[in-house]
C-alpha cells in the first residue's frame, strides 16, 4: 500500500514459502508471479528473480526461508537495474546476518527497500499474541507505511490515504521491547540445538541437512531436513509413533492452494524445485528450549527409522 502499487501490477514471489507472502498481494489485486527457489537453499536467487521480470513487473518479495538470507545483494543488483521495489519477508530470519561482499554486515529486513516481520508466537521474536513490523531506511517509505498501518492518517481524524488498522497493540510492544534484547541469545540456542542436529544426523545418507551459506548467518526458525529416499511422510508417522513433534514447510506450493489458482496463468508450468521440496522436506522441533536430552531423543528416533 505504501509503494502505491496499482491492481495488474507484477509481484514477483517465492512459491516455496507461506501463504502470508502472496496473501497481501492478491488482496491488493496486484498480481502474484510465482518462481521457484534454489534446491539448496530454498531461497529465491538473483538469476530466478531476473528471469520473472516482464515489463510489469514492479516488486519482488524474496523470502528469508527457515532462517537464513537470499543472496540479498544480487537481488537488489538485478531489483536497482529494473527498476522494482524489493520488500523482504523477513518474518523466519529476524536477527540473521547478511554478510556483503564488501565483507560488511547487515541484518536481514534492512537491505531491500522495505523489510516484514512477524512476531506470531512461535517465530524467533514472538509476542504474547500477534504483531508484526515494516523496517525501512527510506524517509519516504518510513512515515508511509506508519501512516497506512493507521487508517492513512498523519493527523488524527484527517485521512491522506485509505489505510488498515494494523497497529501493534501496547501490551505485545511492551512484551517485544524486553524480549528484543535477547534476540541473539535465542538466535544462539536455535544454532546450538541445529549443531546438534547436524552432527548426529549429517551421517544418515538419506538426509540432507540444512545448507550453510557462507554470506549469511542461520538464525534457525526451523530445522529443515530433506529426505532424499522417498520416504518422507514414512518418516512423519514413525516420529509421531515415536512421540517427536515434526512439521511439512510446506506441504503444498502456493500455485496449488485452492485460493490461488485462480490467479495462476493457464500456461504456468509446475515448478520442478518447488514441487519437489514439498515432497521431501521435514522440520524437526526447533525453539529455545531444546536440552540435550530432548535432543538425544529425537536424534535417536530419526537415526532408527532409518537403521
Ligand atoms: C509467519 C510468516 C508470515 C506472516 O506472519 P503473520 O504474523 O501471520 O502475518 C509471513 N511470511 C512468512 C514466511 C512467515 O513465516
Amino acid at each position: 500500500m505504501a509503494l502505491e502499487l496499482q491492481p495488474g501490477d507484477e509481484v514477483i514471489v517465492p512459491a516455496f514459502t507461506y501463504v502470508a507472502t502472496a496473501e497481501v498481494i492478491a488482496l491488493l489485486r496486484l498480481t502474484p508471479v510465482m518462481v521457484d527457489v534454489d534446491p539448496h537453499t530454498f531461497n529465491l536467487t538473483a538469476d530466478i528473480l531476473e528471469a520473472a521480470i516482464t515489463p510489469k513487473t514492479k516488486a519482488v518479495v524474496p523470502v528469508h526461508l527457515f532462517g537464513q538470507s537470499c543472496d540479498m545483494e544480487a537481488i537488489m543488483q538485478v531489483a536497482n537495474k529494473h527498476g522494482i521495489w524489493v520488500v523482504e519477508d523477513n518474518a523466519q530470519a529476524i536477527g540473521a546476518d547478511y554478510i556483503l561482499a564488501d565483507g560488511s554486515v547487515q541484518k536481514t529486513g534492512t537491505l531491500g527497500h522495505i523489510g516484514c516481520t512477524s512476531f506470531y508466537p512461535s517465530k524467533n521474536l514472538g509476542a504474547y499474541g500477534d504483531g508484526g513490523a515494516l523496517y525501512t531506511n527510506d524517509d519516504e517509505l518510513g512515515p508511509k507505511c506508519a501512516m497506512m498501518a493507521n487508517h492513512g492518517q498523519v493527523k488524527r481524524y484527517y485521512h491522506d490515504a485509505i489505510g488498515v488498522n494494523s497497529r501493534l497493540d501496547a501490551m505485545q510492544a511492551a512484551i517485544l521491547e524486553i524480549k528484543l534484547r535477547h534476540l541473539d541469545q535465542y538466535a544462539a540456542a536455535r544454532q546450538k540445538a541445529a549443531a546438534y542436529y547436524d552432527e548426529h544426523l549429517g551421517s544418515v545418507s538419506a538426509l540432507q541437512v540444512p545448507v550453510r551459506q557462507a554470506n549469511s548467518s542461520h538464525v534457525f526458525h526451523q530445522y529443515t531436513l530433506l529426505v532424499k529416499n522417498g520416504k518422507r511422510d514414512d518418516l512423519a508417522v514413525h516420529l509421531k509413533a515415536e512421540g517427536v513433534p515434526s512439521m511439512i514447510y510446506y506441504p503444498v506450493p502456493l500455485y496449488k492452494q485452492n485460493a490461488y489458482k485462480a490467479l495462476i496463468p493457464a500456461d504456468f508450468q509446475d515448478l520442478p524445485v518447488t514441487e519437489a521440496l514439498c515432497e521431501s522436506v521435514i522440520s524437526l522441533p526447533m525453539h529455545t528450549e531444546l536440552d540435550e536430552a530432548a535432543l538425544a531423543f529425537i536424534c535417536q528416533a530419526v537415526k532408527k527409522f532409518f537403521a
